[in-house]
């Protein structure tokens, strides 16, 4: 039997927090489980001025990273070394190490290398909005795809090693269903819920309808929190996520929420699991 391989290819430190009980568990079935980073998140924001400063930041968030590795107990992550590019219409965006600026067959071969070494069946990334429309994140998507097919074609990059043919991306998403039924329960808990509204006109979430896979990770829970606990410069203060209270939180992490972004899904059966 071939060994079950995973490719989680990410543009910043906690951005695999929305995959972390996937890749635990599968990690835990005896998976290889490779997270690949683009950028150490130098531009995010910092949550407390006591963790880190502008100039610390990647450093430590590379630590943090490399804790949220451990904690779901897979091997330790790869950085491509790019530099964040921050949010859209930033200054950051024309810094010339900014990854959305990054060659894009310089990064296909760094990609391809990884790809033809660890030899993944599924690939996991971000959608085409890239979540919420951070460019770094929009360009992994990009970069993730166009590797999987150079990294299965011989003429490109054959110094990189034999080809290899990734059966299957993912895109890691919350669905739209995720917020409402979070809204559901704030007004349950008659929570404020105007922050999380104003989200949910600007249409956050992701079409329920294209999700082709629910995992169930509720048996790795501790380790997913665990991983998103060590991105502790990211915490942001007072989220809707937090009002909705411990019970509720950790039956709505359970279950992460995948999208095949290729090939195009055969049929739209939900299922439990990446794996073709
Ligand atoms: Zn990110």
């Amino acid at each position: 039997m071939t060994t079950q391989s995973i490719l989680a290819i990410y543009a910043h430190p906690d951005d695999e927090s929305q995959c972390a009980g996937t890749l635990a568990n599968l990690a835990a079935d005896g998976a290889l489980v490779t997270l690949v980073c683009a950028t150490r998140g130098e531009v995010g924001e910092i949550s407390d001025p006591a963790l880190a400063t502008p100039e610390t930041l990647a450093h430590v968030r590379e630590g943090e990273l490399r804790c949220a590795a451990q904690a779901m107990g897979i091997g330790e992550p790869i950085f491509l070394d790019y530099r964040d590019s921050g949010m859209d219409g930033t200054p950051e965006n024309e810094h010339p190490d900014a990854f959305m600026n990054a060659d894009a067959d310089e990064v296909a071969g760094r990609l391809v290398q990884i790809i033809r070494d660890v030899r993944p069946q599924v690939v996991v990334t971000f959608d085409e909005t890239g979540g919420y429309g951070h460019p770094d994140h929009i360009a992994i998507w990009r970069h993730t795809h166009a590797a999987v097919a150079a990294a299965a074609d011989a003429a490109r990059f054959p110094e990189a090693g034999e080809p290899w043919q990734v059966e299957r991306i993912a895109y890691a998403v919350f669905p739209r269903s995720f917020f409402t039924g979070m809204r559901q329960k704030l007004v349950e808990l008659a929570e404020d819920t105007s922050d999380l509204d104003r989200f949910l006109e600007l249409g956050i979430g992701f079409a329920d309808e294209r999700i082709n896979a629910i995992t169930d990770v509720s048996g790795f829970i501790e380790q997913k929190f665990a991983a998103i606990d060590c991105h502790k410069t990211q915490f942001g203060g007072d989220s809707f996520f937090s009002r909705v209270g411990d019970d509720e939180m950790r039956r709505m992490m359970s279950r992460e929420y995948f999208v095949f972004g290729w090939p195009e899904p055969e049929s739209s059966e939900l299922l439990s699991e990446l794996f073709p």
